[in-house]
């Protein structure tokens, strides 16, 4: 079996990560933001005219009124949603595409949430999302959607990955992704690693959903599914076209290639590799489900990923 490692870690190849300073550092930097933000019995400060006036209600009202509408301005919702280094939410460029954000819920091959994903929202710089955007127009022509697995991922995401995987225990649930390698082999073997192309936003881990089709099947918890590489019949449901296996399968049938899979599954196969090539996304041969755009990336990021607000 062959070693992948975009998936799952990625392949360390990037720059050191960078910090999302203005939001993290900024306010810590500026006390009465926090004041503001955080005193709701400082609301009296706004009075001013209380015969026992401390020292701290005169300082208060001598900051100049533009410093507490830059701070009102910072802690808004609406300034919460900038997010640093080009990137938007998809959600904001097309609607129309459908996320199933899989590391912000327990049905991954973690069994739980991963750091730094606070919300289920799909992340991307935003020149990925007008190309994402472009491929679900001329998808939609064919009653297809893509669907979202994974964007953005916060780096520390990657870190808690390589934790995972290092914990000594491994339950069936978390077998059925890698039925064939057992989960101490992984981040020796290079498919879980400290870095990820997808903290950098030109990654990107999808499908696509045939609109036409019945895909009300939900994920169960308290059901027993087969592995990734079973029937789909037999496998967790994730409400797209059958690809011959799950999502994040860690085996040679998840090579993107690979014959031993039926006609139609390959067919699926190709219709998105040509549909995301046509805007310039390359496939990673080893993840049917992977897909970059060259050029769109850089830094790695850390940002969490929160809920979007609008
Ligand atoms: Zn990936």
């Amino acid at each position: 079996m062959a070693g992948g490692a975009r998936g799952k870690g990625g392949d360390g190849s990037y720059p050191p990560i960078c910090r999302w300073w203005l939001i993290t550092v900024m306010p810590g930097l500026v006390p009465g933001i926090h004041v503001l933000a955080r005193s709701p019995e400082k609301g009296a400060w706004m009075a001013g005219t209380s015969p026992a006036m401390t020292t701290r209600r005169h300082l208060v009202k001598s900051i100049p009124i533009a410093a507490i509408a830059m701070a009102i301005t910072i802690i808004s919702p609406a300034h919460a949603q900038s997010l640093p280094g080009g990137f938007v939410y998809l959600r904001d460029i097309d609607p129309s595409i459908i996320q199933d954000i899989r590391y912000a819920t327990s049905n991954n091959f973690v069994g739980r949430p991963l750091a730094g994903y606070g919300a289920g929202e799909c992340v991307v710089k935003r020149e990925v999302g007008l190309r994402l955007k472009a491929v679900q127009q001329e998808l939609a022509a064919q009653n297809l959607s893509l669907k979202m697995f994974d964007c953005y991922r916060p780096a520390r995401a990657s870190l808690d990955m390589v934790k995972w995987s290092q914990n000594g225990h491994e339950t069936a649930a978390e077998r059925r992704y890698n039925p064939n390698i057992p989960k101490t082999e992984l981040f020796r073997l290079g498919y879980i690693a400290s870095r990820s192309q997808h903290s950098t936003g030109a990654a990107l881990d999808l499908t696509l959903v045939d609109l036409k089709a019945d895909n009300s099947a939900k994920y169960d918890p308290s059901k027993t599914y087969a592995d990734c590489t079973a029937p789909v019949a037999m496998r967790a449901p994730e409400g797209s076209v059958d690809m011959g296996t799950g999502y994040d399968c860690t085996d040679a049938k998840g090579h993107t290639a690979v014959t031993s899979i039926n006609p139609e599954q390959r067919t699926w196969r190709k219709r998105l590799v040509a549909a995301m090539a046509r805007q310039g996304f390359v496939n990673y041969s080893k993840e049917w489900w992977h897909f970059s755009l060259p050029g769109a990336g850089g830094a790695a990021y850390d940002f969490p990923i929160q809920p979007r607000i609008r």
